[in-house]
């Protein structure tokens, strides 16, 4: 009842452009004007109202800690003109994303993918069609929700995420992930933590200061499952703080496969990895080769037979053999929805917002459990950083050997760049084909660049972590260093 009210109020405002009332000249923007606020009247209702949740964000607004939610037509306005999200991949999930964060009222997204568009991610990839094949995809998904969604601009960066700064990253008020992979949701994550600066406070324990922490969505889907996660970088449990969550992919035993099969895909893979390699000899066969694919599917009902197990079919094969775990759009579109849910109500603080972690089970039912993930005060990402002390006047040099030495640290080829928050970074010393620009600050004191308690950015590939962020805390002058 009370959505068609509203309809029917649009549609009255509506009149006035549509009777010609206004100034000639004025239709077009008057009626685009009458349009958004049609388009976005679900969205005025939630940010011009207050409501019971309001005000009971976790942390409050990043903008303003102490502000609480008024609610104002000012919301939209600074959704619309000022608010900017960054979506990071514009696949599955990154173009139900910029659609539903684009009808959500943001008006300045930025999209940051590497990937151009092949011919298979058409079924659910919706923002790309048959001639777009081969472009980059978020270029692409840009182009389509500029043009769809009036007034939305969309910043297309076609490049691998390593690509942009920490500066560039400090631009936005929400980094929102619809990734496949564990490690860019790695690096992500030690980017976002590496931007938050801390400050000691009366009792000499150091915090993060709230105006630098960028927020992260996280979305995921496997087939019928998926997860949003809301992480409050160094605030709330990071994605380094629970990676034992991810173990490396466990294999089949061949005993098990070769003696024991117990399901289609134990059939398969003794079709797949046993039988071929007699059947074929040397000759490496195509995983991608249809005929391949038919041989072992055939090779793999008859043992599945012989074992009493059912389901091998071609669909099943195709996917043990290529690894494949099917990407479901309706599971995209679910986690997309409820990633941008969360996007809103962090940038609005019109309602609290998920803690910190929703797991979706499409497979069993509808049920979508929600648990907090806790920090680890020992994580590497967002852990107030490794103290380290040294004299003010040891040189870049010493202060990379006393890197070395550490226990805790033990790095063998550290570059190093200065963190200092909203004013950005700037490297001191970095390996490969740029080495040679920062050679002259190898023997320059420590001092000159850095004060007390400086916050260090350092990244080195003995390391598995993405950057360690190290603290410095000057020893006296005269004490051995
Ligand atoms: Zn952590």
């Amino acid at each position: 009842g009370r959505a068609s009210d509203g309809a029917k109020r649009g549609r009255r405002h509506a009149r006035p452009t549509r009777g010609g009332l206004l100034p000639r000249g004025c239709g077009r923007a008057a009626k685009q004007m009458v349009e958004e606020r049609e388009r976005f009247a679900h969205i005025s209702k939630l940010t011009t109202r207050t409501g019971p949740l309001a005000n009971a964000g976790n942390y409050g607004t990043l903008f303003e800690p102490s502000l609480p939610f008024e609610p104002s037509e000012m919301v939209l306005t600074f959704l619309r003109s000022h608010a900017r999200v960054l979506v990071v991949g514009a696949g599955g999930l990154g173009c139900e994303l910029l659609k539903d964060l684009a009808l959500s009222g943001f008006g300045k997204i930025d999209v940051i993918d590497m990937d151009t568009i092949d011919v298979s991610n058409l079924n659910r990839q919706f923002l790309f069609r048959k001639a777009d094949v081969g472009r980059p995809k978020a270029t692409v998904a840009a182009e389509f929700v500029s043009r769809r969604v009036q007034g939305v601009e969309v910043q297309a960066h076609y490049c691998p995420i390593q690509d942009k700064d920490a500066t560039w990253y400090q631009q936005f008020q929400v980094i929102v992930m619809g990734l496949d992979s564990i490690e860019a949701r790695r690096w992500l994550n030690a980017m976002a933590c590496s931007l938050v600066t801390f400050e000691t406070d009366a009792s000499g324990e150091r915090k993060p200061d709230l105006s630098t922490v960028i927020p992260l969505v996280d979305g995921g889907t496997e087939g019928f499952s998926g997860h949003v996660r809301v992480i409050y970088p160094c605030i709330s449990g990071c994605f380094e703080c629970t990676i034992d969550l991810f173990p490396p992919q466990q294999a089949v035993p061949l005993c098990t496969i070769a003696e024991t099969p117990r399901n289609a895909a134990h059939c398969i893979l003794y079709a797949h990895l046993v039988e071929a390699p007699k059947a074929f000899g040397d000759e490496k066969q195509d995983k991608d080769d249809p005929q391949y694919q038919a041989w072992v599917c055939q090779r793999a009902q008859q043992r599945a037979m012989q074992f009493d197990i059912a389901g091998v079919t071609l669909m099943h094969t195709q996917g043990v053999i290529k690894n494949i775990i099917p990407a479901i759009a309706s599971t995209n579109a679910i986690v997309a929805a409820a990633c941008s849910n969360e996007v809103f109500k962090i940038v609005t603080n019109s309602a609290a917002y998920l803690n910190n972690n929703l797991m979706y089970m499409g497979g069993q039912g509808v049920y979508a459990p929600t648990f907090e993930y806790q920090r680890n005060p020992s994580c590497i990402a967002c852990g107030a950083g490794i103290v380290l002390g040294i004299s003010p006047r040891a040189s870049l040099t010493l202060l990379m050997e006393a890197m070395a030495d550490d226990p805790r640290l033990r790095l063998k080829s550290p570059s190093i760049r200065i963190e200092s928050g909203a004013l950005g970074s700037s490297t001191l010393y970095m390996r490969g084909p740029l080495e040679s620009h920062f050679r002259s600050n190898l023997e320059a004191s420590i001092s000159s660049f850095v004060s007390d308690g400086a916050q260090l950015i350092v990244t080195d590939p003995a390391v598995p972590s993405p950057c360690i962020k190290v603290v410095l805390e000057f020893t006296k002058a005269d004490e051995p260093m």
